[in-house]
């Protein structure tokens, strides 16, 4: 049985209770949302990590890609990029490499991952028709299966498969134009591949072998965004919503399959079109948990796209978006190097995190009515703790002058924490 079927038969399993605990909801809460499809967890039948909570009334969760690319191979790289973003609080890893020994990285980071780990699995497949028959265009629907399959069978939790690309989506894209097409580097292979070959999407046409494979390993569906916008002039036209239209139809067939599915989301959104893509979502999509990219609220962000992404997700995560993926400094310029996915991280927890506020989460709720208390107390040590980098925040202090040890050198000797408390509390 998989964990929806054990749901819907009242069942309640230690992975269940695991994630109530850690989510402070009570197992029936979650045990019932699963059933629904209004929550997921993520965790391969052959992995032995801690399970990922993702959906309703759970913690805004955050994802860091890693991967290499054909001209950047380091398998040591990417291990440090992992060791890296599950330190500074990441909740799960997609795996993106298209570039080197693949399989062989995908492996050892599996191996190696304490978080959930997802991936592409056409990329690896496109790969591999370049390889094997010289272009993408000629990978055959099998080894595309075939590949998505040895994903599940190597552990890997979720998987994004661009499902909702179909033809009546690429006609909407065709007919009503845009400024930047296609972004997706999974969408813009599929839809090659279906125009050249003149076919339908066959991760679409044969879902059913979707989950079949997910059924096996209990592997979570995220149902990929192919036309999510590449820019904020693009956002929510007719090939964006049709394709979620689409998605949210999978989603149901999933659920009924007792298949987990997530939904991915936009992408470029300006600002005032950013909650109500969440409020689309949920509607066009039963209430599934919402993966958003970002999303960017502005294009211009280049070197500081962390922050478009973050202002995004900040929004996104408060309208009722579950998990957010990180962008880095370095997006839309090259590869993420180690200190771009610590940046990239940090500020996606922050994203998330201002969420958790704003839904109202306790431990969120309760981390910052801590740290305004240490603030009050001139407590240092505990200030940095709550941070959410406190060796950053620790160097930055480390060279205070004596006389600034207690206070900082924003106001030193007129420091507005101590003139209040010597003149309230004489202290
Ligand atoms: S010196 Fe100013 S900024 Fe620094 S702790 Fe005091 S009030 Fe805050």
């Amino acid at each position: 049985m998989t964990r929806i079927e054990t749901a819907r038969k009242g069942i309640i399993t230690d992975e269940v209770k695991e994630v109530a605990v850690a989510e402070c909801l009570s197992p029936e809460t979650v045990s019932s949302d699963i059933a629904n499809g209004y929550s997921v967890i993520s965790r391969n039948t052959k992995r032995a990590i801690t399970p990922l909570g993702i959906g309703r009334g759970m913690r805004t969760k955050i994802n860091a890609n890693i991967g290499t690319s054909k001209d950047h191979i380091s398998i040591d790289e990417e291990l440090e990029k992992l060791r890296l973003l599950v330190k500074y609080g990441s909740d799960a890893v997609m795996d993106l490499s298209t570039g080197g020994p693949i399989k062989e990285l995908r492996r050892t980071l599996t191996e190696h991952s304490p978080v959930s780990i997802g991936t592409v699995p056409i990329y690896e497949a496109a790969v591999k028709a370049v390889e094997k028959h010289g272009s993408v265009l000629k990978m055959t629907v099998d080894e595309l299966f075939e590949t998505i399959e040895s994903h599940a069978e190597e552990g890997v939790d979720f998987v994004t498969v661009h499902s909702g690309l179909t033809m009546g989506a690429v006609n909407h894209l065709k007919s009503q134009g845009r400024i930047l097409d296609i972004v997706s580097r999974g969408g813009s292979i599929m839809l090659e591949w279906m125009i050249i070959n003149n076919k339908e999407n066959p991760l679409f046409e044969h879902y059913d072998r979707l989950i079949k494979i997910c059924r096996k390993y209990d592997m979570t569906l995220s149902l990929g965004d192919g036309m999510r916008p590449g820019c904020v002039a693009d956002a929510t036209d007719r090939a964006q919503v049709e394709e979620l239209i689409i998605l949210g139809k999978l989603q149901k067939i999933a659920l009924e399959a007792g298949i987990q599915a997530i939904i991915e989301g936009p992408g470029h959104v300006p600002l005032p079109q950013v909650e109500m893509n969440i409020k689309l979502q949920k509607s066009l999509c039963n209430g599934a948990p919402f993966y958003v990219l970002g999303p960017l609220v502005t294009d211009c962000g280049m070197g500081y796209d962390h922050i478009s992404a973050a202002i995004g997700g900040a929004i996104a995560g408060a309208a009722g978006a579950d998990f957010l993926c990180y962008v880095t400094p370095s997006e839309h310029v090259r590869l993420p190097n180690a200190d771009d996915v610590v940046e990239g991280v940090i500020a996606s927890k922050i994203a998330a995190h201002a969420a958790d506020i704003s839904k109202g989460i306790p431990s969120a709720v309760e981390r910052d009515k801590k740290m305004a208390r240490y603030r009050k107390a001139l407590d240092w040590e505990g200030q940095i703790s709550m941070s959410f980098n406190p060796e950053k925040v620790r160097a930055m202090r480390a060279h205070m002058p004596p006389s600034q040890k207690e206070v900082c050198s924003m106001c030193a000797d007129f420091c507005a924490i101590k003139t209040v408390e010597r003149a309230l509390h004489g202290k």
